[in-house]
């Protein structure tokens, strides 16, 4: 400190002015030699250089993407907006499933029509006795003595399940070299078809009391009344019915749904067909339908229950495919009215069908193009 209490070192600013002389001024330094640096390239420079220019190569790229995207972003928003300009009609980009449907009048009287009518102890079948000429006889017809054989000549089925019931023969008697298409080797035999009320009360006055009762149905309440159900067994070189042996059994509970056929009764489901297990009882259902049924287990009572719940029109179809299309179930609630509106779809959707479900209501089935 000095005597006006400043700190000594304030006092020595003055002698680093230029020209004040109190102090010489150091002599200039030379700078110091620069040393040259030599770039030696070794293995982890070569790898760090090599990574460098990957990585400014990467940047590059998406930079380059970017701005493209960028681009092409601006010029499809351009176009949208010139597109719309010129056709303000122009539909919504995402349409609903049933968007161009429209409705057709059907008479509520076809609820007993159509390949998914359900006929079982609770729901009789009204026409039996009536649909006489939808029905093709079995006797001399293609495959009659050759692919298949008949319990008898009265043997008739619905002429629209004729060609898949062959088709279906045909392939069964192909993949299984236990049948064959002659006398003298075991053939198919069609048990039983269509029945009339009749011949329906004919065999059920015959099964009650016997361990047959839960086998046949009432008169009025079985699916033979229909035309869509047949009775499939084979026909021994030696002369005996018998029931499909487990090749047989295996390969047509495999493939019957390719066919548009369901095994209809499995013991299983007992309690909600009130039938017994009959492995030899074939139902033709159609293509997608029993396709569902088969890969999902269930009847016809749990399949037509399923749709009516979770895939009616209002609530959207269910989808089903298979090897050969694409298909669109949805169930339309029938009208107290003699005639009731299903929504159908326009041509360029599909084909369709509309089956009554001989309860309630209308299965529309949507072939899709
Ligand atoms: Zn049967």
């Amino acid at each position: 400190m000095n005597s006006n209490g400043r700190p000594n070192h304030q006092t020595t600013y003055g002698t680093r002015r230029p020209g004040s002389g109190a102090v010489q001024n150091p002599a200039p330094k030379r700078p110091p030699q620069k040393k040259k640096l030599h770039f030696k390239p070794n293995k982890e420079g070569m790898i760090a250089l090599a990574i460098l220019v990957l990585i400014v190569a990467v940047v590059i790229v998406l930079v380059v993407l970017t701005i493209r995207a960028i681009v092409n972003a601006v010029s499809d928003g351009a176009e949208e907006t010139s597109s719309t300009e010129e056709t303000t009609t122009a539909p919504p980009a995402v349409a609903a499933w049933n968007d161009g449907y429209t409705q057709k009048s059907v008479s509520t009287s076809e609820l007993s029509s159509g390949s998914l009518i359900l006929v079982n102890f609770e729901h009789n079948y009204s026409l039996t006795d009536s649909i006489t000429k939808e029905l093709t006889s079995l006797y001399g017809s293609t495959g009659h003595n050759t692919l298949f054989v008949l319990r008898d000549a009265e043997v008739r089925i619905r002429r629209d399940i004729a060609a898949p019931m062959r088709e279906m023969l045909e392939a069964l008697v192909e993949a299984n070299s236990t049948l064959g298409t002659t006398s003298s080797q075991d053939r198919v035999i069609i048990t039983s078809g269509y029945r009339n009320t009749e011949k329906q009360t004919e065999l059920y006055n015959d099964a009650v009391g016997t361990e047959d009762e839960n086998l046949v149905s009432k008169p009025g309440y079985s699916e033979h009344h229909t035309g869509y159900a047949i009775d499939l067994n084979i026909f021994t070189s030696a002369g005996k019915t018998v029931e499909m042996r487990e090749n047989e059994q295996s390969w047509i509970e495999e493939n019957c749904a390719k066919y548009g056929f369901v095994i209809r009764y499995e013991g299983s489901k007992f309690e909600i067909t009130g039938i017994l297990d009959e492995p030899w009882h074939f139902r033709y259902v159609g293509v997608p339908h029993a396709t569902y049924m088969m890969e999902n287990d269930l009847c016809l009572e749990e399949y037509l229950e399923l749709l009516k719940t979770d895939y009616s029109y209002t609530e959207g179809p269910l989808e089903i495919s298979t090897e050969d299309a694409e298909y669109l179930v949805y169930y339309v609630p029938a009208s107290s009215d003699s005639t009731t509106f299903v929504s159908v779809p326009p041509e360029l959707v599909g084909t369709y069908e509309i089956s009554g479900n001989n309860v309630d209501g209308f299965i529309v089935t949507v072939t899709l193009k």
